[in-house]
């Protein structure tokens, strides 16, 4: 894949980029490990002053970095004027609470014979950050902000399509005052993620991305024994039941669905719904993502713009054509506008079973299937029927149903009454092939930390 910005809304390629050549990669890699040995030292106050202050430029300049995420993968200037927020408000929590996450814990020295016995949260040193497009600021400030924190160096491979966000967090970081090294970006292909992972000055990889970019990524530290922490897919089930405010829920499935154009891993993708709601809300669920306005992704009253590229267009056409051509019906949508720009129109699929791609695998884009279940019972074994397990949601109002639903779905996170979203107090990661480890909260700040034991006779 070319290092390049295509334009999503036009079509058009607006810069190119050479890949780093292997000595740069390497002397890269070196400032990285020379960068940790003295920044691993610093106090925890300067990191936070340093991370404050990323988070003070993110807020003067949300506008630029905004227009940078809007040109590069089409997400919408609204929406991405508030990713830039979010980092700014989840860097500051780092720098806030980072200190209490990581500090010293203390174990009962007597049962250990000791005369103190401690934990101590140690950084590993550099970390490779392999990172996709659909958040492209997100995703890197939440590896990012608690890693730093921790005393770790980052190495940034962004995907492609986003060389220039990229090169905007390189500088945001630098500009933040974080010593020369410290986060740098590697304007790579993904060719060349294997030999960086293999570097024995390279400590760990996270990873956040498809399951073939995360298996391959496992596998090469799997051998090189180095941790990794993997985000994948998700195919998120969103159940509602016979006790559910069905208004609210259709409303919040439409906008679950349709956020980031439909390219969220966290998006609702599976509506499964009781039998005797299942008119009501495929009703007010359709009016709604029928509501929603297709466009230019600058324009402010935009709710959905164009997916990220041709190909992923086509990907989205072809599980969609899979299914009708197997019986499932279109509800709403299901066919591409006319003119430039790679624009996919909200759509609901009913009528979809097992032997139907769009069954088992995401749908990286505005397409919602909808199930008729008859009970609880049954929503539930649909909604873990699949191989992902990153969210989940469901609405009820009845307190049995909830507790049922908390302990019985195969998900990292269960939203009762609200969607999944991430935040920095609450750990984000999936089970099944969505990955495993967890990034945020106290989880994520310990993620590439040496849990260190202490015992002192
Ligand atoms: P990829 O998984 O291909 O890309 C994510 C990152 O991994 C990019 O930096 C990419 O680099 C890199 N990469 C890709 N293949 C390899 C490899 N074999 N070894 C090392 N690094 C690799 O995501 P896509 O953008 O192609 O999307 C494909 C699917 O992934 C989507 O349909 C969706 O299902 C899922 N996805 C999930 C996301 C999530 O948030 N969980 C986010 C984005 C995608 P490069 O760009 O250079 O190829």
């Amino acid at each position: 894949m070319t290092i390049a910005t295509t334009n999503p809304a036009t079509g058009e390629v607006e810069r190119t980029f050479d890949p780093l050549p292997e000595p740069e990669i390497d002397r890269r890699v070196g400032r990285a490990a020379d960068a940790f040995r003295s920044y691993r030292r610093t106090g925890m106050d300067e990191r936070a002053r340093w991370m404050n202050a990323a988070a003070d430029i993110l807020d003067a300049e949300r506008d630029r970095a905004a227009a940078l995420l809007t040109r590069e993968m089409g997400k919408t200037i609204t929406a991405a004027r508030a990713e830039a927020a979010k980092c700014a408000a989840a860097c500051r929590y780092y720098a806030e609470h980072a200190a209490g996450f990581l500090a010293d814990r203390p174990a009962d020295a007597e049962a250990v014979g000791a005369a103190r016995a401690y934990v101590r949260y140690q950084p590993l040193g550099p970390v490779l950050a392999v990172m996709p497009w659909n958040f492209p600021l997100w995703q890197v400030i939440r590896f990012a902000a608690p890693g730093l924190m921790a005393g770790n160096a980052g190495l940034l491979k962004h995907a492609s399509n986003v060389p220039q966000t990229a090169l905007f967090l390189e500088e945001l970081f630098r500009r933040a005052g974080f010593p020369e090294g410290v986060f740098q970006t590697l304007l790579i292909g993904s060719g060349q993620v294997e030999r960086v992972l293999r570097d024995p000055r390279v400590r760990a990889v996270t990873l956040t991305g498809g399951e073939p970019a995360g298996r391959s990524v496992a596998s090469v530290a799997a051998d090189e024994l180095k941790p990794s922490v993997l985000e994948l897919g998700g195919s998120d089930p969103f159940v509602v039941t016979a006790s559910a405010d069905v208004p609210r829920a259709a409303e919040a499935a439409a906008t679950s669905r349709c956020l980031n154009n439909g390219q969220s891993c966290i998006s609702a993708k599976r509506f499964i719904v009781v039998e005797d709601v299942a008119d009501e809300f495929e009703q007010a669920f359709v009016e709604r993502m029928r509501a929603l306005t297709v466009g230019d992704p600058m324009d402010e009253s935009t709710d959905v713009g164009p997916l990220v590229s041709e190909q992923g267009r086509s990907d989205v056409e072809d599980l969609v054509a899979d299914a009708v051509k197997q019986g499932a019906t279109v509800l709403c949508g299901g066919a591409r506008p006319p003119g430039k720009g790679w624009y996919y129109p909200p759509t609901v699929v009913a009528g979809v079973t097992p032997d139907m791609r769009m069954y088992h695998e995401e749908v990286f884009g505005p397409v919602a299937s909808l199930f008729r279940v008859r009970d609880l019972d049954e929503a539930i074994d649909l909604a873990n029927a699949i191989g992902f397990g990153l969210g989940s949601n469901a609405w009820t109002d009845d307190p049995r149903e909830r507790e049922r639903l908390v302990d019985d779905m195969e998900a990292g996170q269960v939203f009762i009454n609200g969607t999944t979203t991430s935040y920095p107090q609450l750990p984000f990661g999936g089970v099944k092939r969505s990955g495993y480890g967890r990034e945020l909260s106290r989880e994520g700040a310990r993620a590439f930390c040496n849990v260190k034991t202490v015992w002192i006779g």
